[in-house]
Order: structure tokens, then C-alpha cells, then sequence
């Protein structure tokens, strides 16, 4: 193939080209994937220096075969493979098939979202998807969504919807136009002591600071300590503080354990304040049938945060923000004479940048409706069932083997647990796993160094279990005899 710009065309020739590189894409890629293992457990030192190794601009441009083969020599075969049942350490999933197709076509039109004439069709999906959304988690006319780069960002965005409204409510300030002023410095948002650190940033960019973060403690089963928050809330107010917003999370990140929304809501009303669900991890919970009611009424909720790059099993990224007042999300409309002007959307074309915290913005909403077309409800809810089963058959299992610790039972998919032989055994266990190809996460309890299984896969069978344990317990001994 010659260095030519490559540029899609009508043109057959230009089809015929396109279809080629995507043919040897391909090819590339089935030859690398010749084994089941996540990781060729390369040093990271070796290998940063075999990238440095490839060039970063050559003054004349390589053409497109000699830069796959370089790409497939020494990249591909070091990528982390989503899709092996031996990586489990993040709320990090594979990708469904029919979604990777649909990746294709978002990367090809590479439409935008911010203005109707950048993505008719792309705009009219995402808004018939965000209503699909608000339907499933049972917000009524009103409420309103969007899509969005992650759960942090639906996260802060929820947060800046909840402090503008909470400070227009209360002192008559129009924060987009005069700031939060003298008052706004006092605003406090709770959420757990495991929530996400997303609200950490979230309030320290908006000019609120970590330390209006109130971190409220758990109970045993890793959720909000609902009486601690009921007082703490209640001494904030007393001291002239002024609680804006909390954060249900629903599936912390480590634990998959679900806060109580319905008694959080009960304290929000009481003192006026924005109630935000964070179920990056556990909304995909709601498509299934027998687990669905482990997450709780999120209807509840002021805001919802939506991760599909997790338990939905979509590429990265495609997430929402869904808010119950739709009028909320008005926080992030600014009119722009190049972009979005008001006589156009009086017309019916609708611009979304007015909904967002971006500008240009993926077409994330094909990824969606692709797999759920491709699965239907019934897909959905086999698959998510199916992981949430696993996890409860692996806490069964290791809970009556006397060589480990497991402190709390999973509500979704996430068990985390330990070598009874304290935190150095465990931390190098891990390593050796990574080494050895196998991927699983490492965190802390209660100053406690904890390994913990992330169980995304539905091809994950029971029958695989054992022999993970087997190894771990292998590399143990090993660890324990000093080889
Ligand atoms: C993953 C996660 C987030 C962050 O989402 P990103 O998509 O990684 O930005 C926020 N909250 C919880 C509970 C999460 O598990």
C-alpha cells in the first residue's frame, strides 16, 4: 500500500483500500491472540524500552503495512486480553462482539454530538436510547440524559447540577454567572468512606475543596452507616454548614456493595438536598431478572451515573448521566453562535452540547443500541446474571477453605478476600499471578492488603475456580519456602 492520506470516498478503489487495511487489521490481530493468558507478563522496564525502540515521528512516513507489522511485533502481543478469564482485578471488561463492529462505524462517519448537523441520525439514537434509559430505571416525564465519557464525569457532572441548584435555591445566586459566593464555601456533599474518589476531584475542581467531602462510615456490610449520616448532617447543619447533595454508591468499586437509596433519600429530604446514585458498577444489575432487586429502587435517586464499559460489557467508553429534573442538566447550556443557535433548536434540531460538560463527543450511544438490539432483555439478563452467580459460588467456596479471609459477601460481582499469611504473602502472590499471566486486583480493608476477584466474564465457568485457587495457593507455598 502506498503513503497516500487515506481518506474515505465513495470511490470504489478507496473501498477496496479501506477493506484491505481493515483485512490485514484483522489478520494481525487473530495472529497475535494465540493463547488464553491476560498478559505476556513482560517487565515493565524491558518493555518501555522496546516502545521507546519504535520511533516516535519518522521524517518519512513508513506506509501502512510496516506499521502494523511493528504494531503487531511489539504492542499487540503486550496489551492486556480483556477477554481471558484469567483478568479479573478491575471493574474493566471484555467487549461484546457486535459492539466492537459498531466502534468501527463510530470511528469511520466519526460523527459528533454536539450539534444536530454534526449527527443527525448519531443525535436523534442517543436521545431515543437516554429515553429508553430513563424508562428502565423508572424516571417519569421530565427527567433527562445524556451521554457521557465515564462515571467520573457523569459523577461530577451530577455534582455541579446539584450545587447550582442547591445555591440558586437557596441564596438566589445564578452560579454560572456570579459563582458560588460567600455561602457556596460552606457547601458539604456526603457519600461513603469507600465511595469513588471522582468526588474528591469533582468538588475540588468546582472550587468546593476535599474537605467538603464527608466521609460517612460503613457498617459490616460496606454500606453507608445510615444513623452516622443522619447525624453528622444534623451537626453540619447546626455548625452553619450547608449540605447540598450525597452520593448513594450503588457497587462501590471495591466491595460491589450497595448503599440503602431509600433510607438515604429519607435524610435528603429532610434538609433539601440532591440525591445522587452513583451505579457505575451496579446498574447493569437492573437487566437481571433474579439480582435486580439487590440495587434497590433507583427511581429514588435525584441522578443516576451508568457505566456500560463495565457490567454491560461495552468498549470503552459509553456512560450516562440520567436526572430526574431534566431542567437540572440545564447547567451546561451556553449558547454559541458558530454551534448552537436558539432559532435552529426552536426548529426541532437539537443540539446536545447544551446537556454536556464536552464539546466534541463520541457517538457512544451506537455501542448501546447494537448490543442491546444484538442481545435483547434476554441476553442482558443471562449474562449479568451469570457473573453475579459466580461470584456468589466462589464466595461459597472460599469462605469454607481455611486458608483464607473473606470478609464480606458480594452483592454483585466482586469478591475480595485473603491468604491468611498476611499482607506481604498476599501482595506477592498477586505479583507472581501477573507475571504468570493471570491478572486479579490487590486492594486494602481496615489497613489490610486483600486480593480481590472483578468477575466481568460470563465466559468465566464455576469449573474455573479451583484451579485458581490452586495457583494462588501454589505461588503461596512457594512464597512461604522462599523460591
Ligand atoms: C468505575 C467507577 C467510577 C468511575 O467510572 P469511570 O468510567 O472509570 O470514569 C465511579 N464510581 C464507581 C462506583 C465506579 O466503580
Amino acid at each position: 500500500m502506498s503513503n497516500k492520506p487515506f481518506i474515505l470516498s465513495n470511490k470504489n478503489e478507496d473501498k477496496k483500500e479501506f477493506e484491505a487495511m481493515i483485512n490485514a487489521t484483522m489478520a494481525s490481530f487473530f495472529r497475535t491472540i494465540d493463547h488464553d493468558s491476560a498478559f505476556s507478563g513482560i517487565n515493565p522496564y524491558v518493555l518501555r524500552d522496546r516502545i521507546k525502540e519504535l520511533g516516535f515521528l519518522p521524517d518519512k512516513g513508513i506506509g501502512f503495512d510496516e506499521t502494523l507489522e511493528k504494531v503487531e511485533k511489539t504492542i499487540l502481543p503486550n496489551l492486556l486480553r480483556t477477554w481471558s478469564i484469567s483478568y479479573m482485578p478491575h471493574l474493566h471488561s471484555p467487549a461484546l462482539l457486535e459492539a466492537i463492529c459498531s466502534e468501527l462505524l463510530i470511528a469511520a462517519f466519526n460523527d459528533s454530538m454536539d450539534s444536530w448537523d454534526q449527527g443527525p441520525a448519531a443525535t436523534e439514537v442517543e436521545e431515543a436510547m437516554i429515553h429508553g434509559l430513563l424508562d428502565l430505571f423508572g424516571y417519569k416525564e421530565g427527567s433527562d440524559g445524556c451521554f457521557t465519557s465515564g462515571g467520573s464525569q457523569s459523577n461530577i457532572s451530577a455534582i455541579i447540577a446539584a450545587r447550582d441548584w442547591y445555591i440558586e435555591k437557596n441564596f438566589g445566586l445564578d452560579v454560572k454567572k456570579k459563582g458560588i459566593g460567600d455561602e457556596g464555601k460552606k457547601l458539604l456533599l456526603y457519600t461513603s468512606e469507600i465511595s469513588h474518589f471522582s468526588m474528591d476531584k469533582g468538588c475540588h475542581i468546582l472550587g468546593l475543596g476535599y474537605d467538603s467531602v464527608r466521609k460517612l462510615p460503613v457498617d459490616d456490610k460496606c454500606r453507608v452507616d445510615i444513623s452516622a449520616f443522619g447525624k453528622m448532617v444534623e451537626e453540619d447543619v447546626r455548625n452553619g454548614f450547608h449540605p447540598f447533595a450525597a452520593v448513594a454508591t450503588i457497587g462501590t468499586t471495591d466491595f460491589g456493595s450497595v448503599d440503602d437509596i431509600s433510607q438515604m433519600r429519607d435524610i435528603c429530604d429532610k434538609y433539601g438536598m440532591h440525591l445522587h446514585a452513583d451505579a457505575a458498577y451496579g446498574s447493569g444489575a437492573i437487566m437481571s431478572s433474579k439480582y435486580r432487586n439487590r440495587i434497590g429502587d433507583l427511581s429514588l435517586a435525584d441522578s443516576i451515573t451508568i457505566d456500560f464499559h463495565k457490567m454491560f460489557l461495552l468498549p470503552i467508553s459509553s456512560s450516562a448521566i440520567l436526572m430526574k429534573e431534566g431542567k437540572k442538566l440545564e447547567c451546561f447550556e451556553l449558547h454559541a453562535d458558530y454551534l448552537n443557535r436558539e432559532e435552529d433548536e426552536e426548529d426541532g434540531y437539537i443540539n446536545l452540547v447544551g446537556k454536556s460538560m464536552q464539546t466534541t463527543r463520541r457517538f457512544d450511544a451506537l455501542k448501546v443500541f447494537m448490543a442491546f438490539q444484538t442481545r435483547g432483555k434476554d441476553g442482558f439478563d443471562e449474562m449479568i446474571t451469570k457473573v453475579i452467580d459466580n461470584a456468589d459460588y466462589f464466595w461459597s467456596i472460599i469462605k469454607g477453605d481455611p486458608d483464607f479471609i473473606v470478609p464480606v459477601k458480594p452483592e454483585l460481582s466482586s469478591v475480595v478476600f485473603a491468604l491468611k499469611d498476611g499482607d506481604e504473602i498476599n501482595k506477592r502472590v498477586r505479583r507472581r499471578l501477573l507475571e504468570n499471566g493471570t491478572v486479579i486486583g490487590q486492594t486494602v480493608m481496615k489497613g489490610r492488603v486483600m486480593l480481590k476477584f472483578t468477575l466481568l466474564n460470563p465466559n468465566l465457568n464455576y469449573s474455573d475456580f479451583p484451579l485458581i485457587i490452586e495457583r494462588i495457593k501454589k505461588y503461596r507455598d512457594m512464597e512461604r519456602e522462599g523460591k
